[in-house]
């Protein structure tokens, strides 16, 4: 593998890889490296509260929680430019598209993490912070033109009580009228 094309830097989670050149697609660009777990130790790991685990198959866990595995430090998107594959019990993570300099770099961590570990309203990945942006943005859209619609009816309340005063007001004068 050549020198690697991405650092470590500050990502909204914490810290992540970022690309310091472009990097082409299918490109292979890291290895999930670390100690090999079993079935028990992984499930005690997993107990323990690493989320470093990856599981290669049902009988080999990698732990990748130690620091020389700058692999567990991409981070997780719904929509990645980099994805996993495993060659002979090897985890090794690829490029899925052409890559910009700046532009961290992720991949899908599956539906089971980001349903349990991250929580599906948490992630802060762009997509998933994109979809609410324009979440709020509608809802703010929702309640101002509720507010609108409020603020008419209530105009035409107002006009409304006003022309039955002054209808009040005729029938009195009528009524004062045939008084005298
Ligand atoms: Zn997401």
């Amino acid at each position: 593998m050549p020198p690697r094309p991405y650092r470590l830097g500050r990502s909204l989670t914490g810290l992540g890889l970022f690309a310091t050149r472009p990097i082409k697609k299918k490109m292979r660009i890291a290895e999930y490296r670390g100690r090999r777990l079993g079935i028990d130790a992984a499930l005690k790991a997993e107990k323990s509260g690493n989320r470093y685990l990856y599981e290669v198959n049902s009988k080999i866990t990698i732990d990748g929680a130690k620091h020389g595995n700058l692999a567990r430090y991409f981070n997780h998107s719904c929509n990645p430019n980099c994805d996993t594959f495993i060659r002979n019990k090897r985890v090794f993570i690829r490029t899925l598209r052409n890559i910009k300099p700046e532009e961290e770099l992720t991949y899908d961590y599956g539906r089971d993490y980001l349903k349990n570990v991250i929580g599906l309203e948490n992630c802060l990945c762009s997509r998933c912070r994109k979809r609410r942006k324009k979440m709020a943005a509608e809802a703010r859209a929702k309640r101002a033109r509720k507010a609108k619609r409020l603020a008419n009816a209530a105009a035409k309340g107002k006009t409304k009580k006003s022309k039955t005063k002054k209808k009040a007001v005729k029938k009195d004068t009528k009524k004062r009228g045939t008084k005298r």
